[in-house]
């Protein structure tokens, strides 16, 4: 990179490097836990390998599934997720008796011909992907939807819990109708209320979904078509570090705790 200096003062400004090297390189970390296992699922339009992992040790009665990165920039989500995911691989008797109970699935990045193109929203073919999960054009929506609905076909078993994280000017929950019922009611603003108590002054903005129609976006898809509780989690551009640290662990322990004691006939 050139940079023209002057006497002026100049601003060079940037989001920390996450490329697709670096969640490679976080992937394979993962790796090297027992329970911790990669799907390939599908190529993305410029054929790069599409790819989630399986975290936990259950069989697949009750499933979990979290995305990140449909949109290539979007920093602050990935980190939120992976404080999220931190946590579920820790060798707590917490985290170990979710991944007895529960198996997770993730997609750290769901668009990565838009990461490594420099792209702002949308994938190769040109679409914004979360605009994408009703008519499922393109190849990495495709291939995760297939994916969760061969899962439910070969199992027999269903999805409880999904989340997407994103990244836009502040923190806010984007949840589904809470008139509506899912796989385990009221969990996911039990979660975020008990996780956000523990953030001394943090009142979270939440904003429930008012419609009781399925939509385009990857939390109506699978919220509508597989009844998983789900939430799109915003992260702020600004948001500290720290603080988005503390958030991805504090979702996920409450999560571990809730999902722990139920019992699922
Ligand atoms: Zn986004």
């Amino acid at each position: 990179m050139k940079v023209r200096s002057s006497p002026d003062t100049l601003w060079i400004a940037a989001q920390d490097r996450m490329g697709t090297g670096h969640v490679q390189e976080w992937k394979e970390d993962l790796l090297q836990k027992e329970f911790v296992s990669k799907i390939t699922i599908g190529k993305s339009k410029e054929g790069r390998t599409l790819e989630v992992l399986k975290i936990g040790e259950a069989d697949d009665m009750e499933m979990l599934m979290v995305i990140s990165m449909q949109h290539p920039p979007e920093l602050t989500g990935f980190l939120a997720m992976q404080a999220f995911i931190e946590e579920l691989v820790k060798d707590s008797p917490q985290a170990r008796k979710f991944r007895r109970k529960y198996n997770l699935y993730v997609m750290p990045q769901m668009n990565p011909d838009g990461v490594a193109n420099g792209h702002w929203r949308h994938n190769l073919g040109g679409i914004d992907l979360n605009r994408d999960w009703v008519n499922f054009n393109q190849p990495e929506t495709k291939a995760l939807s297939d994916f969760m609905d061969n899962k439910v076909k070969e199992t027999g078993g269903k999805f409880v819990f999904a989340a997407d994280f994103h990244s836009t000017w502040e923190d806010i929950f984007y949840t589904n109708n809470e008139e509506l019922e899912g796989n385990f009611p009221g969990l996911i603003p039990k979660v975020i209320k008990k996780s956000s108590k523990r953030i001394p002054g943090y009142i979270p903005n939440i904003r429930p979904n008012e419609g009781n129609q399925r939509s385009v976006t990857s939390n109506s898809y699978f919220f509508f078509v597989h009844q998983a509780e789900s939430m799109t989690f915003e992260v702020g551009d600004n948001t500290p570090r720290e603080t988005i640290q503390m958030k991805g662990q504090f979702l996920a322990e409450e999560l571990m705790k809730i999902l722990n004691k139920k019992k699922w006939n």
